[in-house]
């Protein structure tokens, strides 16, 4: 019988069901010359390795990008339905989530907008609030700035104090319970008239003090910035932040002019913004942030796959990208998910991984030393891994024995 002895031996590491392992694949003398059975690999588990999900999921992060009406998952919506006798076009949980199926932003509003239609009283929004903010807590996200769009519910007869008032009680728990800081900026619907959007302006101005900006959401195509011009110098009169959806579906001239016209400090979305060489030079000179959703792109087809995504080229470009889930519910993932899909479609290093979350604190309303404090604490990070394992390995596909 031939003896067996190993010949170029290499070692890689994976993980397999979140679990680190070393493969060792090598070539076995005794089926030299047949290809079929010339690669024999062996798993080893591997403690001392630092997988990307592992590390990704233990990353201090910040969340700039998500509408809290987003949020609200199926099972929440059905129990608020019950609580509050409010019919829905679903019969169970399962036809909610086959109704997620979406083939633009159009069609996702459709289903966004019936769905709100539960939320009618203080504890709801309260309850809708801390459901997100239990779930992000979890995943190591330590500051959050939440988008709410009062007019989705004010024009169904909800006041403006009674969703506030939900929302602020759920951010102060936060705090309270898990050290979670939170900003909360209140979103236009730019589908309605610009009159509609001054009047919730005025409705705003009492709960100044709970309100950090002012944002414009729900559908680009057709209803530029520009449309908005007035209400954003009034609420920039008011000391209110401003920012604003804008390269999304809608075309990079909708981005020159959330900055030059709104004077937006943060771009939501702005994916398209590659398409225009002049804004990207702009955008990387004045250290613009871009709030991007990776999942929520390929949902809505602005990318047919995450391997689509520009993401990458974004920050390649010299870009400040940042990564948030824009509406979790609807799109399949919070914060981990949404790094884990781009990390693993982009083939995106640890650096890049880590400059992305740093990006999340540095483009956030946090006072400049809370910036410092989470930039310090991944490095704390970095260093702790770096120290205990020596290695931090990038595959992540799990490991066949073939
Ligand atoms: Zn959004």
């Amino acid at each position: 019988m031939l003896k067996s002895k190993k010949l170029h031996t290499s070692v890689i590491s994976q993980s397999v069901r979140g679990q680190a392992f070393h493969i060792i694949k090598f070539l076995d003398s005794r089926f030299r010359g047949n290809d079929k059975f010339l690669r024999v690999c062996h798993f080893k588990p591997n403690k001392g390795v630092i997988m990307i999900e592992e590390f990704i999921k233990a990353l201090p992060k910040a969340e700039l990008h998500l509408h809290i009406e987003g949020s609200l998952e199926p099972e929440l919506m059905f129990e608020l339905a019950e609580r509050n006798n409010v019919e829905l076009p679903f019969a169970t949980v399962e036809e909610v989530r086959e109704a997620y199926e979406f083939s633009d932003l159009q069609s996702f509003l459709d289903i966004y907008y019936a769905g709100a239609g539960v939320l009618l009283h203080v504890s709801d929004f309260f309850d809708l609030t801390l459901a997100y903010i239990e779930r992000v807590q979890k995943q190591n996200v330590r500051h959050v700035e939440i988008f709410f769009d009062p007019q989705t519910h004010t024009d169904r007869g909800v006041p403006f104090q009674t969703l506030i008032t939900g929302i602020h009680k759920a951010l102060v728990e936060a705090k309270e319970k898990y050290g979670m800081t939170s900003r909360l900026i209140m979103c236009f619907l730019r589908h309605l008239s610009e009159e509609a959007a001054m009047s919730t302006l005025e409705d705003a101005l009492p709960f100044r003090g709970w309100i950090t900006g002012v944002g414009l959401d729900s559908s680009e195509v057709g209803f530029p910035p520009e449309k908005f011009e007035r209400v954003f110098a009034k609420a920039t009169a008011a000391g209110f932040r401003k920012v604003a959806h804008a390269g999304e579906e809608g075309p990079p001239e909708y981005i020159w002019q959330a900055l030059d016209l709104l004077g937006v400090s943060r771009i939501d979305h702005g994916v398209r913004c590659l398409e225009d060489p002049k804004l990207v030079q702009r955008l990387v000179k004045e250290k613009m942030p871009l709030t991007v959703c990776p999942l929520s792109n390929t949902k809505l087809r602005v990318f047919d796959k995450m391997e689509d995504h520009n993401l990458k080229k974004m920050l390649d470009a010299g870009l400040c990208v940042t990564i948030n889930s824009d509406d979790p519910a609807y799109f399949g993932g919070y914060m981990n998910e949404n790094f884990i899909a781009a990390q693993k479609g982009l083939n995106l290093s640890h650096e890049d991984v880590i400059e992305i979350a740093k990006n999340g604190f540095r483009a956030s309303y946090l006072a400049e030393d809370e910036i410092d404090a989470h930039l310090q604490s991944i490095d704390d990070l970095l260093g702790q891994q770096r120290a205990s394992s020596g290695t931090l390995v990038n595959q992540q596909i799990p490991g066949k024995n073939e």
